[in-house]
């Protein structure tokens, strides 16, 4: 079987998990194709899938890809940005998935407002209060948002959440609802100039579980990839 088909029969799978698993209390998530290591002759067969959307966690890589991509493809951020980085992929990416503290959302409303944009992102949440992970903690989190509702040149749109590396799925579990429970609440607080529409959770490993409680997006890679190129 060539890549193409192998990748079309993947992601078709991931789709009818999705599905299933959020036994119609929810909208099936959608799919955030994760390329990191990828190649380009990789990540294009997606344009016939319908996935348009595509996950990066390096400056660098998303400044060598992007140029190369058919412009109906939408470039997140996902993995943890310098702030001295910020600037290059202002006009390179859809959403800024990883804001995960002050410094950083001050330097993108900064660069935003230089570069005459509004730079949509999620702010970046700490699942389980580990601080390693990176992310917010839960209880500083409204405090976060309310900082951010008064920068012009972001846009907050929703959370994101990388969930601990576990074995342990009653934990999982757990985690993934108190996230939900974390997103309603501050969706409810209706705090000016912040939106509470996206909610990006679930990895290859816990998709499943990510959908059951209510993910909006799951970043999905080598379950539709294989595994990574090189080490991250
Ligand atoms: C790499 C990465 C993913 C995808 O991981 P897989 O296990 O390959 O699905 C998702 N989110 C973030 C933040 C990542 O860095």
């Amino acid at each position: 079987m060539d890549f193409a088909t192998a990748l079309a029969q993947r992601v078709s799978d991931v789709q009818h998990s999705l599905e299933e698993a959020t036994e119609g209390r929810y909208p099936a998530p959608r799919i955030i194709a994760v390329t990191k290591t990828h190649p380009l002759e990789k990540i294009l067969p997606l344009a016939s899938l319908g996935l348009w959307d595509i996950g990066e966690n390096r400056v660098q890589e998303i400044r060598d890809k992007q140029p190369a991509l058919p412009p109906s493809f939408r470039v997140h951020m996902i993995g943890r940005l310098q702030t001295n980085k910020v600037k290059y992929i202002m006009k390179k990416v859809c959403l800024i998935q990883s804001v995960d503290r002050m410094e950083l959302a001050e330097m993108i409303h900064r660069q935003a407002c230089l570069q005459e944009t509004v730079m949509p992102v999620l702010v970046q949440v700490s699942p389980a209060g580990e601080a390693q992970k990176g992310g917010i903690a839960p209880e500083a989190l409204e405090g976060f948002l309310r900082a951010l509702s008064g920068m012009s040149g972001l846009h907050v749109r929703g959370l994101m959440a990388v969930m601990p590396h576990t074995d342990d799925t009653d934990l999982l579990d757990t985690l993934f609802f108190q996230m939900r429970c974390r997103f309603e609440q501050m969706r409810d607080l209706a705090i000016n100039g912040i939106d509470m529409e996206e909610l990006s959770m679930g990895m290859s490993e816990d998709y499943r579980l990510a959908a059951r409680h209510g993910a909006t997006m799951v970043r999905v890679g080598s379950a539709l990839f294989g595994p990574r190129e090189y080490p991250m």
